[in-house]
C-alpha cells in the first residue's frame, strides 16, 4: 500500500508572519469581495472600461440584490440594465445560466467550495461556465484562496527563506513555493502567503543581506537557525587565525 502523502507543518510560520507583517506599512482595510460577485462582474466587464463595468454591475445588483433573484431573472430584464455593454444579450443570457450551473454543482449559490479544490480543477470548473475566460477565472481564484499555489518567490525572498530553513538548501528557486506551501498551516489563504512574501522582501532588504546578515537587528533572529551560526562566527573569529602583529 502506498504511504500517505503528509507534510510537516513548520510551527514557526504563524509567528514569522506576524513579525514580518509589523515591518509593512498599514494597509487600508478592504471590503471582502464575494468571489461570485467577482465572477459576474468579470463577465459583464468584458469590453467595458472599469468605470462602465462598475456602473453596469451596480445597476444589475440594485435591480436583483440576491444571487437567487438574478438566477431566476429574465435575460431580457438583465440586458436592459446593461446599456452600452458589448454583447449585452449574450451576457444577459449567460449570467442566470452561470448561477444555475453553480447551484447545481455545489448545492448553493456560493463559490466557497472552490477553496477545497486544487487550482487546476477550480480553473477547469470556472472556465466551463458560459463566457468565463481564463483571465476571469484567475481573478476569481484570488478571492477564494485557491490561488495560493501560484506564490511567487524571487531571489531576495529566497535568501531569508533558505536561512530560516523554510526551504531546502540548494533547492532551485522554482521549487521554493511548493516547499513553503508544504510547510505552511493548512488554514493559510493567499493573503497570508502574500503577506509573508512582502514581509520577507523587507527582511531581505533591511537585515538579511546578500553578504553578512544583520541578525542582531532582525526580528526573526530567535526563530532563525542561521542567526546562531552568524553570532557564533563573530565570537570565534578572533581566535580562528593568529593576528599579525606589527614588527
Ligand atoms: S536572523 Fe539573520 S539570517 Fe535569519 S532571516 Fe534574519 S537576517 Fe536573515
Amino acid at each position: 500500500m502506498q504511504a500517505p502523502l503528509t507534510f510537516a507543518v513548520d510551527n514557526r510560520l504563524p509567528d514569522i508572519l506576524e513579525r514580518v507583517t509589523q515591518l509593512l506599512p498599514r494597509l487600508r482595510p478592504q471590503t471582502a469581495t464575494n468571489p461570485l460577485d467577482q465572477l459576474l462582474y468579470g463577465v459583464i466587464a468584458q469590453g467595458l472600461s472599469s468605470a462602465g463595468a462598475t456602473a453596469c454591475y451596480r445597476r444589475v445588483k440594485e435591480r436583483f440584490p440576491s444571487f437567487s433573484a438574478l438566477r431566476d431573472a429574465e435575460p431580457g430584464l438583465i440586458e436592459g440594465l446593461m446599456v452600452g455593454a458589448p454583447s449585452a444579450a449574450l451576457k444577459a443570457q449567460a449570467i442566470p445560466e452561470i448561477l444555475r450551473l453553480i447551484d447545481e454543482a455545489f448545492g448553493s449559490l456560493s463559490l466557497e467550495p472552490l477553496s477545497r479544490l486544487d487550482q487546476e480543477l477550480a480553473l477547469r470548473f470556472l472556465t466551463r461556465l458560459p463566457r468565463v475566460t481564463e483571465e476571469i477565472a484567475a481573478s476569481v481564484l484570488r478571492f477564494t484562496g485557491t490561488d495560493r499555489l501560484v506564490l511567487h518567490i524571487d531571489k531576495d525572498v529566497a535568501r531569508p527563506l533558505r536561512r530560516l530553513g523554510l526551504a531546502e538548501q540548494g533547492a532551485p528557486l522554482s521549487a521554493l513555493p511548493r516547499q513553503l506551501i508544504e510547510r505552511s498551516p493548512v488554514a493559510w489563504r493567499s493573503e497570508d502567503f502574500a503577506g509573508l512574501s512582502r514581509g520577507l522582501t523587507r527582511v531581505a532588504d533591511r537585515f538579511c543581506h546578500q553578504g553578512r546578515p544583520d541578525c542582531a537587528s532582525c526580528p526573526l533572529a530567535n526563530l532563525c537557525p542561521a542567526a546562531e551560526k552568524a553570532e557564533a562566527k563573530v565570537v570565534t573569529f578572533p581566535f580562528g587565525k593568529a593576528r599579525k602583529t606589527a614588527a
